[in-house]
């Protein structure tokens, strides 16, 4: 089945159970300054959660655009995380509950008119302590006990790690399915079912109020379940996918293969470069600030993947038609677009490129440094680098990661906080430097941490 026709597969079950199918967000959510880019499908419903305002209808069901840049670290690396990714959504408010959030998902991926998963390629957690959730899977929809694991708060209690700890807003228990490779290999999370029922307010201890009314907010991948019904074993080999890594591959003059040593690289540059088009089409374009700091550095990260390749002039603008192929169908104001988003990647990709000798070789005299056992770039040098080699910090540390080195982040941040207080509002200021662009990145992900270039979190194995 292709992407398309699953996007429209899932929004038109839902809609046969009464949801109002919604358009997607925008990729910056208006007024929500929480978070930097929209994490999920229910960030645009908070306030329908919350119970303010007039309830226009009480179920609701989306495509949303997201973009995680806490799984940046991922990209390329497992098989399952993009930043830019598509949530399948469908919601309550104060409508149905757990019965019907679970019922519909298992009959959606299972029923042989819908998706017609074999239901033994499946299993589910619940939290800790919902029998209610447990009683459901295993007495009604008939999945043996084995097959249901009870988790704690790490992995199903969202958003966050802990029910009293994490972001103010609404949260709640969640039930999350998992699909089992016939390969044998590492299971992946396709769908997180949360039963969003709390207000989450400040510091425990009573900071879970609980909410007007019971909720359901789903979430399932679209490229995840995409790869589990083409039968391929990475989001990246999807219909949408394969050929935006293989137009990486063509464009830096390497051939992408899988499992071959440009894999990772050219899969980066093609999960960079469609979240960049799509953050340009919506008007974010590459500056030292908030959401535009992103995208230059998703741009200057997959720019650098590109150069380590062997490819030394600007390429990525002209991966965008091939990124405007592949996701023109659900967003067709793409294609008018194409052109301006363009010009506006070459314009940092020139510029970027200008630069980009000096830092690599800066960069070099620290990694011979440290053959001779030093293994620490130091915040002096990672703010240099930053600041006069456009080596954006990330990516320092991302270097860095490669040779085994670790960088002095506390004294980066420190030297940076001190230019920003020398230098007035200079060009860092009011901006996501102001509050450190590590966290600003790091709050971005919504539920996941910056790690590191190759240290995985979450779903699936790691290719
Ligand atoms: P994981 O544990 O794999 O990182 P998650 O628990 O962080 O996933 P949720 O916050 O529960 O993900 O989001 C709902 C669904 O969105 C997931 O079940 C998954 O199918 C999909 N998803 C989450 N993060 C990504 C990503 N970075 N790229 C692609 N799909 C994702
Ligand atoms: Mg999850
Ligand atoms: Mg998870
Ligand atoms: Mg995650």
């Amino acid at each position: 089945m292709k992407t398309d026709e699953l996007r429209e597969k899932y929004l038109d079950f839902f809609v046969s159970k009464g949801c109002i199918r919604r358009p997607s967000d925008v990729l910056v959510p208006h007024g929500d300054k929480s978070v930097l880019f929209t994490p999920a499908g229910m960030n645009q419903f908070k306030n329908q959660f919350l119970g303010i305002g007039p309830l226009e209808f009480t179920k609701a069901t989306t495509c949303q655009k997201c973009l995680r840049t806490g799984d940046i670290g991922n990209v390329g690396v497992t098989a399952y995380h993009h930043t830019f990714f598509e949530m399948l959504g469908n919601f309550s408010f104060g409508d149905y509950f757990k019965r019907e959030a679970i019922h519909w998902a298992w009959e959606f991926l299972t029923d042989k008119k819908w998706l017609g998963m074999v239901p033994e390629r499946l299993s589910v957690t619940v939290y800790l302590d919902d029998d209610e959730a447990f009683g459901i899977w295993e007495k009604e929809i008939g999945l043996p006990a084995k097959r249901i694991q009870r988790c704690d708060e790490g992995e199903n209690f969202w958003p966050a790690n802990s029910p009293s700890q994490g972001p103010d807003g609404v949260c709640g228990p969640c039930s999350e399915i998992y699909y089992h490779p016939p390969t044998g290999g590492k299971e992946v999370e396709i769908w997180n079912l949360v039963f969003t029922q709390f207000n989450r307010v400040g510091s425990p201890p009573n900071n879970l109020q609980p909410l007007p009314k019971n909720n359901i907010d789903t979430g399932m991948g679209l490229e995840r379940c995409a790869a589990v019904l083409q039968g391929v074993e990475s989001n990246f080999e999807i219909d949408t996918l394969r050929p935006l890594c293989e137009a990486a591959g063509n464009a830096v003059g390497v051939k992408y293969q899988f499992q071959g040593d440009q894999g990772r690289p050219l899969r980066r540059i093609a999960d960079h470069i469609r979240a960049v088009t799509m953050c340009v089409h919506e008007g974010v374009v590459p500056s030292n600030e908030k959401q535009g700091y992103i995208v230059r550095l998703l741009l200057r990260r997959a720019l650098l993947e590109g150069y380590l390749l062997g490819k030394q002039d600007a390429f990525l603008y002209g991966l965008v038609p091939a990124v405007v192929e592949a996701m023109k169908r659900p967003y067709p104001d793409l294609v008018q677009s194409l052109g301006a988003a363009a010009d506006t990647i070459k314009e940092e990709e020139q510029q970027f490129l200008g630069i980009i000798e000096r830092g690599l070789s800066r960069f070099q005299k620290i990694v011979d440094r440290s053959k001779k056992g030093d293994s620490l770039v130091t915040g002096e040098e990672a703010f240099e680098l930053h600041t006069q080699e456009g080596f954006l910090i990330e990516m320092t540390e991302a270097m860095a990661a490669r040779h085994g080195m670790q960088v002095d982040l506390d004294k980066f941040q420190k030297l940076l906080d001190q230019h920003r207080e020398t230098s007035g509002r200079g060009s860092f200021s009011d901006s996501v430097m102001a509050e450190g662009p590590l966290d600003a990145i790091r709050k971005t992900g919504g539920t996941t941490e910056f790690l590191g270039y190759d240290s995985t979190t979450g779903s699936g194995k790691v290719i």
